[in-house]
């Protein structure tokens, strides 16, 4: 199958193509549609599978662009992460002009700052940090309707479980919630059942 197949934007397409992605992965295969319908998923897949660009087509095209607070909140576990995310999600939606705002912590929060009260679409960071500017009322939520836990394996294993809760709590009860993991675990269960929908889909690639 094709990515016109999925009934995204041209915009989107277009940008998939010039990125050299002709065909969905496996994991995009399984987790784009359902991402659209916008229903909870939890992937369970290693890194290298295409994960990012399975978010990110579905986080792009429920962007609207004229909205100027985020609509989309991504948690990962390192800096790096984050600024890969954010230059995936840029690129895929290059053409619908989605901004993506990257925060992290050992970083200026002033720059952070002044980047975040410019129009950002989606927001992702390491929980630290966001909560900071969570606290801060730099990042504002109330028009966030999807969350990503991305390497939820990783932000556990590095303690960041309480400022994730934290910011979760936080976040307008009605979104859709996406967690991607490499391994599964009774706290990721536990984290899944407090913070999913019922309905939420299973993937394993
Ligand atoms: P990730 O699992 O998100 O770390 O992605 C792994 C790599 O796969 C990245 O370097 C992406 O650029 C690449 N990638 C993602 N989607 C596709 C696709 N549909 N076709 C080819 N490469 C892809």
């Amino acid at each position: 199958t094709s990515f016109e197949s999925f009934g995204i934007s041209p915009e989107i397409v277009k940008a998939l193509t010039s990125l050299r992605y002709f065909n969905p992965t496996a994991v995009q295969e399984a987790v784009v549609p359902l991402g659209l319908e916008n229903k909870d998923i939890i992937v369970e897949s290693q890194t290298g599978s295409g994960k990012t660009v399975a978010f990110g087509i579905p986080l792009c095209e429920q962007a609207e662009w004229e909205e100027n607070k985020p609509q989309a909140l991504i948690m990962v576990p390192t800096r790096e992460l984050a600024l890969q995310v954010k230059e995936d999600l840029m690129n895929v939606g290059r053409l619908k002009r989605i901004k993506v705002t990257a925060v992290f912590g050992k970083a200026p929060f002033k720059t952070q700052k002044s980047e975040l009260k410019q129009k950002s679409h989606i927001v992702v960071g390491t929980p630290g940090r966001l909560l900071e500017h969570l606290k801060e009322g730099t990042l504002v939520v109330d028009k966030v309707s999807s969350l990503v836990l991305d390497e939820a394996d990783e932000m556990l294993n590095m303690g960041f479980i309480d400022q994730v809760e934290d910011i979760i709590a936080h976040l307008p009860q009605e979104r859709q919630t996406m967690l991607f993991s490499a391994t599964m675990s009774e706290e990721i269960n536990r984290l899944t059942s407090f913070y999913m929908r019922d309905d939420r889909a299973s993937v394993r690639i």
